[in-house]
This record gives structure tokens, C-alpha cells and sequence, in this order.
């Protein structure tokens, strides 16, 4: 049976920033990817590296300059404001810091049911939706009342998590929402989410830098550099046989907690300026296995076996007869 329609379809997708002095600054370049329903993809790359501005551009928090956005089919990009704020009920999303996401004067409750006043829902419906939230997230009812200095980071995070889930959307955009946690609490997130996503059928969006965290998380991964995407495919496949070399550097770079196992090795170097459009491929200032040929020209996502796509000038010849 072929695969349904994916429910969020990002195409072409860029953004660029007016700096002062005239520069520009090519934040998100030409990135395209597909979640499908109940499916979990990783946007994974180092700070800087656009996957968040990818993120907000989704929920048009951030306009985009070009591309496409489709959920369930309608272009976003082309939504009224009026039409947006309807179809950002179907949409909720999770950021890092969930101290600066919710207002410290009101209450775990207020901010929770928040998205319900916004949009109109009878306040008959409130305090049943409240207390379903709250079981979801697995906060104590009691907490309602309770302002979130009162809270720990991870229940912080929680009362997010309900507040995303209040309107009951189909797509989360989570942006690292577990990295400002400690690595207990990162676990307990983690399972929670899992478990929301297999009760509720969420499709997530998962911004991170931590590849652990997305191994753990995630059926596809999509890695970001300089803006772009750079190699793309099933988590399986990113994670066994990664063919992009800055993959390779990132995953490389995961920190093994057992005792004798082999270190992290960093990354040298640092993101290319991004007020700069260089003609070759943006990783080649710090790519171990570069030939003259990637200063000159930007390589291509091959198609790779597998489902798996890669922008390497190496992958050529490992592309998929089309
Ligand atoms: Fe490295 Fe060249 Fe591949 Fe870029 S195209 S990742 S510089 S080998």
C-alpha cells in the first residue's frame, strides 16, 4: 500500500534576515522535508544552524521569504491571519526554556487552559479539559493553583506540554525541550511524550542538537548545516551508516557514559558566515575529507539506497538510479 500523505510537507523552504548595513543574513536555505502522521522527525544540528527558525517559520511565528509549507495539503504560507490562527489549533509547540514560556503572575491552570480562551472554547468545557490535561502530563491536579516558581524544571515543562496539548493538536513543533532539563528528569520528558504520542497519534517535529535525545526519540532525522539540509533518512539508517561526513563528526561526538568507552571528539571549527553565500559546499572549511571540487560547487541531495539522501560530493556515485 503506497504511504499516505504526509501531514506536514515543507518544501523549498528559506529565510533570509535584512541586517543592518545592508547585509543579509541566509538563516534557512532551500530546506524540504516530510512528517508523516504519527511520526516523529528530528531537525537535528548544532546552535546556529537554522533548525529553529525552521521551526517558528512553521507556525508562521517567523515569515518565510520562500518555499512552501503544507499541512494536511493547505499552504500555510499562503493562510490569512485570520485562517492561521484557526489552523494553529492543529498545531501546538513546546519550547526549551519553559520558565520563559509561561507567564510567572498566573497559575499552572490559567496558562494551561490559555489556548482555550484564545480560541473561544465554551467555559463550561474548561475545568473537565484542566483536570484531562493535567492527568495527561502526569501533574498533581493540586498543581493548578500553584505559580511556576513553585514547580520544578521538569513539571515546568509539563504544564508546557499540556498547554500544547490543550486544543488537542495533530502536529507538536517541540524545540529542544528537554535540554534545559537534568539528564533524570530528560528521561521522564522523553517517556511522556512517547506515551502522548502513541495516545494521541501526535506527529512531532523534534528540534535538537542532542543526538542521543534523537536516537531515543525519533523515526527520521533530518540534520542541518549552515541553513541547509544535509542528510536525511530513517534514524536506522542515519545512525548506523550515516554518509554525510558532518554526520559523521556529530555522531562522533556523543558522549558515551560508560567508563573506558571511547571520548568525544569535538567538532573543530566553527559555522560558516552566514552573510556569506560561498559557491561550494558550506561544510568544507572543517570537512576532513575535502577535495578541491567542494570549494567550487555546492553538491546536490543524492538519493541514496534506503531512503536516505545526503549532500556530499563522496555520495555520487552511491546514488540511486532515478
Ligand atoms: Fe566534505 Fe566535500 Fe562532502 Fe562537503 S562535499 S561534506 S566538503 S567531502
Amino acid at each position: 500500500m503506497a504511504d499516505p500523505a504526509p501531514l506536514l510537507q515543507v518544501e523549498a523552504l528559506s529565510k533570509n534576515f535584512a541586517l543592518k548595513g545592508g547585509a543579509v543574513l541566509h538563516a534557512v536555505q532551500n530546506v524540504s522535508f516530510s512528517l508523516r502522521r504519527g511520526r516523529t522527525l528530528a531537525l537535528v544540528g548544532e546552535s546556529g544552524c537554522g533548525k529553529s527558525t525552521t521551526g517558528r517559520m512553521i507556525l508562521r511565528l517567523i515569515e518565510p521569504s520562500a518555499g512552501s509549507i503544507r499541512l494536511d495539503g493547505e499552504e500555510l504560507t499562503a493562510a490569512t491571519a485570520a485562517r492561521m490562527q484557526a489552523l494553529r489549533r492543529r498545531i501546538g509547540i513546546v519550547f526549551q526554556d519553559p520558565m520563559g514560556a509561561l507567564n510567572p503572575r498566573r497559575t499552572v491552570g490559567a496558562s494551561i487552559i490559555e489556548p482555550l480562551l484564545v480560541h473561544r472554547i465554551p467555559a463550561s468545557e474548561h475545568s473537565d479539559r484542566l483536570a484531562g490535561l493535567m492527568k495527561d502530563v502526569e501533574l498533581d491536579p493540586d498543581f493548578a493553583r500553584r505559580y511556576p516558581h513553585e514547580l520544578s524544571g521538569g513539571q515546568r515543562q509539563r504544564v508546557c506540554i499540556a498547554r500544547a496539548l490543550a486544543l488537542q493538536p495533530e502536529l507538536i513543533v517541540a524545540d529542544e525541550p528537554v535540554s534545559a532539563l537534568d539528564a533524570s528528569i530528560q528521561a521522564q520528558v522523553l517517556d511522556l511524550l512517547l506515551r502522548l504520542q502513541a495516545e494521541h497519534g501526535l506527529s512531532y517535529l523534534f528540534i535538537s542538537h542532542d543526538l542521543s535525545v534523537v536516537r531515543f526519540l525519533s523515526d527520521d532525522v533530518a540534520v542541518m548545516y549552515a541553513g541547509r539540509i544535509v542528510e536525511q533518512g530513517p534514524k536506522a539508517a542515519i545512525f548506523s551508516q550515516p554518509a554525510h561526513p558532518y554526520t559523521r563528526a556529530l555522531l562522533a561526538a556523543i558522549p558515551v557514559p560508560e567508563a573506558g568507552a571511547a571520548r568525544v571528539q569535538p567538532l573543530e571549527g566553527i559555522l560558516p558566515d552566514a552573510t556569506q553565500l560561498l559557491p561550494g559546499c558550506a561544510f568544507a572549511s572543517r570537512c576532513p575529507s575535502a577535495m578541491p571540487r567542494c570549494q567550487a560547487s555546492a553538491p546536490p541531495l543524492f538519493e541514496l539506497p534506503g531512503g536516505q539522501r545526503s549532500a556530499c560530493w563522496l555520495n555520487e556515485s552511491a546514488q540511486e538510479a532515478s
